[in-house]
């Protein structure tokens, strides 16, 4: 009976995994239909670099006109990017770039480019699935030198993370004496102070609360100052002043995030 309930168990896991790789394909059929549909001029992606005749909503919420079709990135993946390539060009030489948490989209452009020594990490959870070329890694728990990257990505990432002040001091302590930080967060102008409630222990408390179950608080117009007193120089990039209307349309700029640009203070 026993092998009976094992070959049973057995099927069951067969059946399911054909049934996930078969919604897989359907899921990268349909993306590559609409990839085709959607070619044409009006909006240009810089990551994926190609033209379509509109970016798509994207979210929970959905925000319009965020997603490429052909990449799949948003708004503050192009942001990124477009930082992150000024300062791959100023450079003479390859940069170490870390990327933390990383997007598919602006991997694959990394990892393409040849000025570019990237690397990944993200914090492994079960039920997950990582690329190859992501190491698991707690951000608080750097194992990299002292001042060894150019540029470190961190984009959406400290709001899931209880002690944010010793993952920003793991940043630091890896970067260069003039590497820089392009970070971002969910961010609330309209808190004064960050909102951070010890009672919001369970995932329906922290969806209420923060509004995603995992995240474990809201960033309020403090955040910069966080960063100053966690050890941080700071520079707030106002992406979107950079832009014309029409400009953020074609780029898909529409719903671009500030960007905290932090280093080692001199
Ligand atoms: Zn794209």
């Amino acid at each position: 009976m026993k092998f009976k309930h094992e070959r049973l168990v057995y099927n069951k896991c067969k059946v399911l995994r054909i049934i996930i790789a078969v919604v897989f394909i359907i899921k990268k059929l349909i993306e590559w239909i609409r990839k085709i549909a959607l070619k044409g001029g009006n909006v240009y992606c810089c990551i994926c670099k190609k033209s379509y005749l509109t970016f798509l909503p994207s979210g929970d919420e959905p925000q319009a006109h965020a997603r490429c079709p052909g990449c799949n990135s948003i708004d503050r993946h192009r942001q990124i990017s477009i930082l992150s390539n000024a300062i791959i060009a100023q450079n003479n030489n390859c940069i170490n770039l870390l990327h933390i948490a990383p997007e598919v989209s602006l991997s694959e452009a990394f990892r393409k480019n040849k000025k570019v020594n990237y690397y990944a990490i993200d914090k492994f959870e079960s039920g997950y699935h990582y690329p190859k070329y992501v190491q698991a890694m707690d951000l608080t728990d750097l194992k990299f030198q002292n001042g060894f990257f150019d540029l470190v990505i961190c984009s959406h990432v400290l709001e899931h993370i209880e002690e944010d002040t010793l993952a920003i001091q793991n940043i630091l302590r890896v970067l260069k004496p003039k590497g820089i930080c392009y970070l971002v967060v969910p961010y609330f102008p309209e808190l004064e102070k960050t909102y951070q409630n010890p009672s919001t222990n369970t995932d329906a408390l922290r969806f209420l609360h923060y509004g995603q179950y995992d995240h474990v608080r809201k960033y309020g117009t403090d955040f910069s100052g966080r960063l100053t007193k966690a050890g941080c120089h700071v520079s707030i990039i106002y992406f979107k002043d950079n832009y014309s209307k029409p400009e953020q349309i074609k780029l898909g700029f529409l719903n671009a995030e500030l960007i905290f640009q932090i280093a080692k203070k001199d």
